[in-house]
């Protein structure tokens, strides 16, 4: 039998970062909203390291007691891991957030908000003009002007609503366990290589308190699979003296838009943010500081749209204006994707040993530069 639930101003499908700062924000302008998510338990399956960068911190509260210590060390590495380039900060550059703790917090924040959550609940799509949704009682249907994808990087709402879909996606999986307490400088290592990490990079950060031990890369490229690769490299990481793998670990996995925004990203009938928008920096792949960034602004244009009643500010949401600005960015990602040998990854590593190469380095990895800040929607006119 299917259920119909009373209607609502928007229906946000997703409950990572994007759709729970999405459905928060709309909720406090005073709009009705629904939030589906299919995970039943926000504080189950995680599928990011949770790496937050400076600009995040500075411009978003997150509660710091769901931050882990901060890390103002980078290494870079070459296949050999011989003379590694160590890159040192003035300032708190990056925090791992218990992502779990974060996401049960948004949660909390929402339904303080009177955002009416389901969770277990999947979305499939529409069916006479209603939104039909799979929850554990069963089908339920629900009527919303608007419709948020924020259902990550195979977006099924992109779908839906005939907007464009991610094509070029990383993989990337890890481990993650406690690490003892011991005299350590917190640090983010990344080894660059191609035979484990096909077009991006192999990490590992220990903060002192957790180590993630991670690779990403093209998943076809990969030479006997990804779950290999990251067996073979948790065997040889560097940066973890003092710790033992224990036995047991946690595995994290998923898939990353690396393709830049995605250009139409809005309809009259919603729009999409965070993985669903391809909002991930092309060459970083961090995507955490674009979910808040463009929920923000998903937040501005919905809100104006239910105000007037129209759906014209929804096409002021338009990702081929702020593509333009990730141009450098989709270029040097194209740049990592050519490293294929571990000769062509010893030379650049080589290269940014050299005084231009170090400043290059530490303006991608402790600069200002994330997801472009969006024109900001001019105020009604009332
Ligand atoms: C291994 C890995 C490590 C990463 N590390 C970092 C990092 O350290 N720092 C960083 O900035 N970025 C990182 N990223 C990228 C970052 O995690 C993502 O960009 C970000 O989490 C995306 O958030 P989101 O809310 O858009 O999507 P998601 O967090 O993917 O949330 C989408 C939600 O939608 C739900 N959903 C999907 N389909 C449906 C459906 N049909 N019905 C209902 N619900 C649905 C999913 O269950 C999920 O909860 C990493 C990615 C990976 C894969």
């Amino acid at each position: 039998m299917t259920a119909r639930i009373p209607s609502a101003d928007v229906l946000v499908v997703g409950a990572g970062l994007a759709g729970l700062h999405t459905a928060t924000g709309l909720a406090q302008r005073g709009h009705d909203v629904v939030l589906a998510e299919r995970r039943p338990d926000l504080g189950g399956t995680v599928r990011t390291t949770g790496i937050f960068v400076r600009r995040t911190l500075e411009d978003f509260h997150l509660p710091p007691a769901l931050l882990g210590p901060a890390v103002r060390r980078m290494v870079l590495y070459p296949p050999s891991h011989r003379r590694p380039v160590v890159l040192d900060s003035p300032r708190d550059e990056y925090r791992v957030g218990d992502m779990r703790g974060l996401y049960r917090d948004g949660a909390e924040q929402a339904a303080a908000a009177g955002v009416r959550i389901l969770l277990g609940t999947r979305y499939l799509g529409r069916a006479d003009g209603r939104h039909v949704l799979e929850g554990p009682d069963g089908t339920v249907e629900v009527g919303a002007r608007y419709v948020v994808g924020a259902d990550g990087a195979r977006s099924g709402v992109a779908r839906e609503l005939g907007l464009d879909r991610n094509r070029e996606l990383l993989v990337g999986a890890e481990h993650v366990f406690a690490v003892p307490r011991r005299d350590v400088v917190p640090a983010f290592h990344c080894v660059v290589d191609p035979r484990l990490a096909p077009g991006y990079l192999a990490w590992v950060l220990d903060d002192g308190e957790h180590a993630h031990v991670g690779v990403a890369g093209y998943a076809r490229r990969f030479p006997h699979g990804m779950h290999h690769a990251l067996r073979q490299f948790a065997a040889t990481a560097p940066g973890l003296r003092g710790t033992t793998r224990p036995e047991h670990v946690e595995h994290r996995a998923g898939p990353i838009p690396v393709g830049g925004l995605l250009r139409r990203i809005a309809s009259p009938d919603g729009l999409l943010v965070g993985d669903a928008a391809g909002a991930v920096s092309p060459l970083t792949a961090g995507g955490l500081d674009p979910c808040l960034r463009q929920s923000a602004h998903a937040v501005d244009v919905l809100d104006q749209a239910l105000r007037t009643g129209r759906p014209d500010p929804l096409r002021r949401y338009d990702g081929a204006a702020l593509r333009t600005q990730f141009r450098g960015r989709i270029a040097m990602r194209r740049g990592l994707g050519l490293v294929r040998t571990p000769a062509v990854a010893e030379a650049g590593v080589a290269a940014l040993r050299t005084p231009p190469g170090r400043a290059a380095a530490r303006r991608i990895l402790f600069g200002d530069g994330s997801f472009p800040d969006p024109v900001p929607v001019p105020a009604l006119v009332r």
